[in-house]
């Protein structure tokens, strides 16, 4: 049973803090930590703490776990992370056939918890990455940990319509370089006016009919070259100063067009569509760091390979990762995060073990 599980169920807490390594203190006045049920603070001791339950943090516990390092996934409100929200995943190695986004990550769950790691569901609150062991607060638990991994992702931004929710995988996207293939001779909209719509419209001509970017202003924040390639690209067709109010057909489960208003002249038209891949920008998952790690301008975590400024404090995946934000990039980084976290450890054992010895040493010397 997950610690933040045995929080909320009668568990006797002596018994509790051997098998899954808590300290436990009593949080309210006059209750005794062995009686108290429902005042009970726990304190989960972890060497190995990864934040996040994409490929990158499920890929990160696989390794610690197998490592022999009981790594606790704080999964965060998104278990699964981003593939959750996808249907048909292609491009990952090992499935020929392609496999469901949230199969594949209840498959890589599965693997993890396997090898004995531990989960909580929750968002983590608060880190505190001034002394070590770190400090990570969610909810209802406080984790002290040796070492982080962050794998906390990047959400990409939608545009806030009641469709793009429902019909994320089924002809909505965030991301052509995944489901491009799947819109094949069909009619496609890219909404944005960055190098990444640009991008991702000349992407999508290699498979769609038709693709028509759509921008809510005349002026590209993209830089001029991209602009100007996807001008020469004359499958590409513009819709400037537009927008879209509304995807269609939630009822039927699939797109089957857009309406679009022209926000300088107010025209009101319907389009049938394939697809409509938004590319209006990612956030990266980040706000609990500032302040305490480096940052780009957006937000993305600046690493070193998968190293953070702040030894201990690793960082995997889409949150450091603004270029290729793929699961099997991310899955890879996961992978490099925990193999450091191990070797971090083991030289922190190493270096603990030589000045223990120093002092026997020279206590003996002295005798
Ligand atoms: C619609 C869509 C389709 C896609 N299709 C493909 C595809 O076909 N192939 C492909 O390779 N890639 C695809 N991608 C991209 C892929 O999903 C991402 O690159 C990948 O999921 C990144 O993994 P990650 O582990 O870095 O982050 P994410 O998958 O974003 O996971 C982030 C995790 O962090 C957790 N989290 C966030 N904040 C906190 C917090 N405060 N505390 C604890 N946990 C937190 C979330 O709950 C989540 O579990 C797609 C993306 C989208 C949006």
């Amino acid at each position: 049973m997950p610690p933040s599980l045995l929080y909320l169920s009668n568990f006797e807490p002596a018994r509790c803090s051997r098998r899954y390594n808590l300290e436990l203190k009593c949080a309210g006045r006059n209750h005794s930590p062995q009686t108290c049920r429902k005042k009970v603070e726990m304190i989960i001791r972890k060497k190995v703490t990864i934040l996040g339950s994409g490929s990158a943090g499920l890929t990160a516990a696989i390794y610690a776990a197998r490592a022999d390092l009981e790594p606790l996934v704080i999964q965060g409100l998104q278990a699964g992370g981003q593939l959750t929200i996808t249907t048909d995943v292609e491009n990952f190695p090992g499935f020929p056939n392609g496999i469901q986004g949230p199969e594949l990550m209840e498959e890589m769950h599965k693997q993890a918890e396997r090898f004995g790691t531990q989960f909580i569901y929750d968002n983590a609150e608060s880190v505190d990455l001034s002394r070590r062991p770190f400090v990570v607060k969610t909810s209802s638990d406080e984790v002290h940990t040796d070492t982080l991994l962050i794998c906390t992702g990047a959400s990409a931004k939608l545009l806030g319509l009641e469709a793009e929710n429902k019909l994320m995988g089924h002809g909505v996207s965030a991301c052509a370089t995944c489901d491009g293939f799947f819109f094949k001779d069909k009619t496609v909209f890219v909404v944005g006016g960055g190098d990444t719509a640009m991008e991702e419209a000349m992407f999508l001509t290699r498979f769609a009919t038709s693709v028509t970017l759509i921008h809510r202003r005349d002026q590209f924040r993209a830089s001029k070259i991209m602009v100007d390639r996807a001008r020469d690209n004359a499958k590409i067709q513009w819709l400037l100063n537009c927008v879209i109010d509304e995807i269609n057909d939630v009822e039927k489960g699939y797109v089957t067009g857009i309406k679009v208003r022209n926000i300088k002249t107010g025209e009101v038209k319907e389009m049938p569509a394939d697809g409509v891949f938004i590319a209006i920008g990612h956030q990266p998952n980040t706000d609990l760091f500032k302040g305490q790690l480096d940052m780009d301008e957006n937000d993305y975590l600046v690493t070193d390979g998968v190293k953070t400024k702040i030894e201990g404090v690793f960082a995997a995946g889409d949150v450091m990762d603004p270029h290729y934000r793929q699961a099997v990039t991310a899955a890879g980084a996961g992978c490099k995060a925990a193999l450091e976290a191990q070797w971090f450890l083991e030289q922190q054992e190493a270096a603990e073990k030589k000045t223990a010895q120093a002092g026997t040493a020279a206590g003996a010397t002295k005798e």
